[in-house]
């Protein structure tokens, strides 16, 4: 399954479903002691198999990779040769149980890497990269396997395979052959080579990401240089400071895009363009964290891995199974809403302009000047800023007036804070959740605050993934990155936390509700492109009048959201959308275009090629910079989305297309609740994700509300 990288965020590799991570044989003989003493060995015993993290140490892993793997690939063996002809049961399904353990362990780790990693984990991580990739390989391109997948497949006739199942027939199938199965003994081993090279970058390609971002962070003298920002804001930054050994100076660490956060109330032009120039060069300016060259190889791997496959690049590998198919179809897309976004975004630009000018400002507007004086024009447009909002934006109640709330009004659910299980930070908290009919169903950790040790972003991962084969229920969990604001201060979000907060729990309603038989269909097991569509539409509930008013309560006196002040945030929905589409797009057509090169197209400077892209793709306006740069996309580079990002906006059709929907029946109802969720969240990837879209909705998606939306229409 995938670790679901999300809007602000960014992350790392995906960790697997079964088959879909695996990995070598390992020829050592395991040392009894060190196996002994891992408990990543056996299923967790605390309620719904919860990680004992209190249990797990740095050196507990490696001995239970090593064994999980071992395991893995004796099982696989027997199915392999097994003596028996091939079955559904004793094939199909013997591969869906095979590999518990390391799954297990597996899934711990990578979650543990990028929520709360050392050297020790890093270094583990560079090591086993390349052994998951050749592990996965013995199995998906085993002969005598794939002979036996092949033997059912044509007699599926006969067998009479209820739907779900069906399905997972042809999922091994493709994934199989996708992975090679049908290549010559010789490219085979090429395939081989390539992927575990490409594990090993990818790796890189993170952990550089990580340390670079947190080496970047802006050291400021003056307090007043912060002029503009808060005092609790001050204050953390001093705080910030104060941790890195730097006393009496203040310290802006970096979120993971291009634009910052604090860009948007620094009044000191110079320190404005400090932040925003060490943000875009990161990755690019020498130095150990370097990540031009890493990106370049990868991309010169993957098109090789495409044509070995049998593709033209990538992009057209990647693209065939996702609901977009081909590369033709995404270009459409993100070809003809450019000229639109970048229009509105030079009318934007110009409308900035004026505030500068009449301010005798004397200067061109610049990347690092454009959130600043879009405050300034939300001010006197809309009349409130940001600032305004935060006060009312207080995290637990964000969380549990507003998250929570919202679930329950639509689907009945309920939660229990459990402080009996152990976390593996001081902050992170985890709930029970119960069903409309009281019966527990699920656990939730929520993650919320960022910390060195935390990859940057936001994003939703499984711990243990639904699925009636093995009778389990999910344990979820939400990562955000919310600056821990100094002991004793509350934590006050930005509008744009808030959004986020609710759209990583439409990853993890995707999860809770999950109610499928096999767990290679659990959940957000979807494409991708079809993933972000139900957490994007959480995102609906943040401002629905009737969960605002019940979470956004100043923190201080308790007083509700003024409506005047909610009416402002309704009427600025489309304010600064050309800039919004416009980095999104720039991004996402850079995306396609570094994984649309054939091998012998690679260029030999990354940051050349990323400039003639954006060119060439008519969305280079420097004062809109890709929301990420190709040195630091993590999605492409690091994580599950190359060839990917595009899947943000295609979702967003049937998002869009779905809020209409909810709003022409009521809103926030439990019948509409209950309507989604059965047709909808529970399904996951047990049936075709457009087909569970028109059982939804009653027809095909159509695109309008999204164009509204974005003010492209
Ligand atoms: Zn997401």
């Amino acid at each position: 399954m995938l670790m679901l990288l999300c809007s602000a965020l960014a992350i790392q590799s995906s960790v697997a479903a079964d088959t879909s991570v695996t990995s070598a044989p390992t020829s050592k003989p395991l040392m009894n002691k060190a196996l002994a003493a891992t408990p990543l060995l056996a299923a967790s015993t605390l309620a719904y198999e919860y990680p004992a993290f209190d249990q797990i140490r740095n050196e507990h892993y490696a001995p239970a990779f090593a064994e999980g793997m071992r395991l893995h690939l004796a099982e696989i063996n027997a199915i392999a040769n097994n003596a028996a002809k091939p079955t559904f049961e004793n094939t199909v399904v013997a591969l869906e149980r095979a590999g518990q353990t390391l799954n297990r362990v597996s899934t711990i780790f990578f979650n543990q890497i990028a929520t709360n990693t050392n050297p020790t984990l890093e270094a583990l991580s560079t090591d086993l990269a390349p052994k998951l990739s050749a592990h996965q390989d013995v199995i998906l391109m085993n002969a005598k396997l794939f002979k036996r997948i092949n033997a059912i497949i044509s007699q599926r006739d006969k067998l009479k395979l209820d739907a779900e199942s069906n399905r997972l027939l042809d999922r091994y199938y493709t994934d199989f052959v996708r992975a090679g199965a049908k290549l010559s003994d010789s490219d085979k081993a090429k395939l081989k080579t390539i992927n575990a090279q490409l594990a090993s970058l990818g790796t890189k390609f993170s952990q550089n990401v990580l340390k670079e971002t947190n080496a970047s962070a802006v050291i400021v003298e003056h307090k007043e240089q912060l002029k503009g920002l808060s005092e609790g804001e001050i204050s953390t930054a001093a705080a910030a400071a104060k941790a890195k050994g730097l006393d009496g100076k203040y310290l802006i660490p970096l979120m993971n895009t291009s634009g910052q956060p604090y860009l948007a109330s620094l009044e000191d032009r110079a320190v404005r363009q400090r932040l925003q120039e060490a943000s875009v060069n990161r990755g690019s300016h020498g130095g150990d964290f370097d990540n031009r060259d890493t990106a370049l190889q990868l991309a010169r791997l993957r098109a090789e891995r495409a044509q070995l496959l049998g593709y033209p690049n990538y992009a057209a590998y990647g693209l065939e199974d996702e609901t977009a198919k081909t590369t033709t179809a995404v270009n459409k897309m993100l070809s003809e809403l450019a000229p639109a976004a970048v229009a509105n975004a030079k009318n934007e630009a110009a409308e900035l302009q004026k505030i500068i000018d009449a301010n005798h400002g004397d200067f061109k507007l610049a990347a690092w000047d454009w959130a600043y004086y879009t405050e300034q024009l939300r001010t006197a447009k809309y009349a409130f800023d940001d600032t305004q909002l935060r006060p009312y934006f207080e995290l637990d109640s964000v969380l549990q007036n507003g998250v929570f709330f919202a679930a329950h009004q639509l689907y009945g659910i309920s939660f229990k804070e459990r402080k009996d299980l152990p976390v593996y930070h001081p902050s992170v908290r985890v709930f029970e959740v119960f069903d409309a009919d009281g019966k527990s169903m699920a656990l939730f950790i929520a993650d919320m605050y960022a910390r060195d040790s935390k990859r940057g972003g936001a994003w939703m991962n499984s711990y243990v993934e639904q699925s009636t084969l093995f009778n389990k229920k999910p344990v979820i969990a939400n990562h955000l990155n919310i600056p821990q604001p100094p002991k004793g201060e509350p934590t006050l979000l930005t509008a744009d936390e808030v959004k986020t907060a609710f759209h990583e729990f439409g990853h993890a309603l995707h999860g809770l509700f999950s109610q499928v038989h096999y767990p290679r269909f659990s959940g957000t097991n979807v494409p991708r492109d079809f993933v972000e569509y139900p957490s994007q539409v959480n995102e609906m509930w943040a401002t629905w009048p009737e969960v605002l008013k019940n979470y956004a309560k100043h923190y201080k006196t308790g007083e509700v959201i003024p409506q005047a002040l909610v009416d402002k945030i309704t009427a600025s929905n489309k304010f600064n959308q050309g800039f919004a589409t416009t980095e999104y797009l720039a991004a996402s057509l850079l995306d396609q275009r570094w994984h649309q090169l054939t091998p012998a197209q690679i260029p030999s400077d990354a940051i050349a090629f990323e400039k003639t892209a954006l060119q060439e793709a008519g969305v280079d306006f420097a004062p809109v910079p890709p929301r990420y740069r190709s040195t630091y996309f993590s999605h492409i580079f690091g994580g599950g989305y190359s060839a990917g990002y595009y899947a943000y906006l295609w979702s967003e059709v049937l998002d869009a297309d779905t809020v209409e929907w909810f709003k022409e029946n009521g809103g926030l109802t439990r019948k509409n609740g209950d309507w989604f969720r059965q047709q909808l969240l529970s399904r996951g990837g047990s049936i075709d994700p457009m087909e569970s879209f028109r059982n939804f909705r009653g027809r095909d998606p159509k695109i309008d509300p999204l164009l509204i939306r974005r003010g492209l229409k």
